[in-house]
């Protein structure tokens, strides 16, 4: 029997058939969706997971490798937790390259956390208690907002009118005298996505990947720290990676709450207080999944098709669908457009998203912030998947326009 997209778990197409037969793949709620067929996830995340992880999870739930109980169940200073955790570790250094000179932390607190860790963490290494922000869009700016508390923040470009692109290289004004520089890779409200890495000397740089980690091959000698929570690329809610260069570490604030404290946790191996040990454990099996599936270039292949597909539909609407963002700046992952116009017309794309519930697709209403229409197609969404929702999209149009 085939494996599902090469998983050596031993779950099988058919299993997953079954699975949903069953009702154990679907939210079996009375949500006008009929559950009885597979529903098309396009949530901005917590987001899709592949169905293999889950039914390995499932199947491992109750008696993880024949210790009789389940990881949640499981101490997480045991020898048995140190496998899981050294293993999701040594997974994601095969799977990005990282070189020896990271830490790998698995933390509490989302991204969000992070906003506040990173200027505690690091400001103190700049004269001036000073450091670069770039901001193409709403968490970049939220991490301002965290910032201002502990010390200056210098934006580093014209301020952006909306956020429909990412500034050029030569657009930046850097401080080389600044703690860091800090960027959100992919802004995924907006659906707005670097396609370089900023080039910031000697000064590190700070990366917010919570939504395109591992979507692309990324070369970690280029960052200071790279940040992401788990729940839109790499698992469940619940956990947050930091992979920080060790020099960095050490010039922490004395306000610090101890859990934010870098050298405090590299020092406890994220064991400072109780991990969120299950969601350690999940994101260690997405890992893995990426890797069986052919990792980071096979990812960035699909990331590319699925989202180009889209944006032709876009691109070919006569104005139909129109996207804010750039040629250049726009995101594989959240695919963010609006239906009759820029400004959208309410009506059509609340009509829109009633199709396509009707469709079994869910998750494609925009942020709440922004409105429209937002596809989310992180790396457990399907080609086929996404074209399920370019059917729709032609189909609506030929329907309305
Ligand atoms: N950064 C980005 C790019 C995000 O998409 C999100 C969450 N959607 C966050 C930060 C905040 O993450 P959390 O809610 O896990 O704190």
């Amino acid at each position: 029997m085939a494996l599902i997209n090469g998983h050596a778990n031993g779950i099988t197409a058919s299993d997953i058939k079954l699975a949903r037969k069953n009702g154990v793949m679907s939210n079996g709620t009375h949500n006008g969706l009929d559950n009885k067929k597979p529903i098309i996830n396009f949530n901005p995340g917590p987001a899709k997971i592949d169905p293999s992880v889950l039914l390995r999870a499932q199947a491992e739930i109750l008696n993880f490798q024949q210790l009789g109980i389940s990881v949640m169940e499981m101490s997480h200073r045991s020898a048995d937790f140190a496998k899981i955790l050294n293993g999701a570790k040594a997974t994601l250094t095969q799977l990005l390259n990282i070189p020896e000179n990271y830490k790998i932390l698995f933390l509490q607190g989302g991204a969000t956390a992070q906003f506040s860790a990173v200027p505690l963490n690091l400001l103190q290494r700049s004269p001036n208690c000073s450091a670069d922000y770039i901001v193409t869009g709403t968490w970049s700016a939220k991490a301002v907002k965290e910032a201002q508390k502990y010390g200056k923040v210098h934006i580093v470009h014209q301020p952006l009118e909306k956020y429909s692109r990412v500034p050029e290289q030569e657009e930046f004004d850097l401080d080389p005298d600044a703690a860091y520089v800090y960027y959100c890779d992919n802004e995924t409200v907006n659906g707005v996505e670097f396609s370089y890495v900023p080039d910031t000397g000697n000064v590190p740089l700070v990366a917010d990947m919570s939504s395109n980690i591992l979507s692309k091959p990324v070369d970690v000698s280029k960052f200071g720290i790279i940040l992401a929570g788990a729940q839109k690329n790499i698992g469940c809610a619940g956990v947050t990676l930091a992979i920080i260069r060790e020099d960095l570490v050490g010039y922490c604030m004395k306000q610090c709450p101890t859990i934010l404290d870098y050298k405090i946790q590299i020092g406890m191996d994220s064991l400072y207080n109780t991990p969120p040990s299950y969601s350690i454990y999940l994101m260690g099996l997405v890992l893995e999944w990426i890797q069986n599936t052919g990792g980071l270039l096979s990812m960035a292949k699909k990331c590319v098709l699925k989202s180009q597909l889209v944006y032709s539909v876009i691109n070919e609407s006569n104005g139909f669908y129109s996207c804010a963002v750039e040629d250049g700046s726009r995101s594989r992952m959240n695919v963010t457009f609006r239906i009759d116009g820029p400004a959208g017309d309410s009506e059509l794309e609340n009509a829109f998203i009633e199709e396509s519930k009707a469709a079994n697709m869910i998750g494609l209403k925009g942020h709440r912030s922004v409105g429209g229409i937002r596809a989310s197609l992180y790396n457990a969404v399907t080609l086929e998947e996404t074209q399920f929702l370019v059917n729709l999209m032609m189909d609506f149009q030929r329907r309305h326009s």
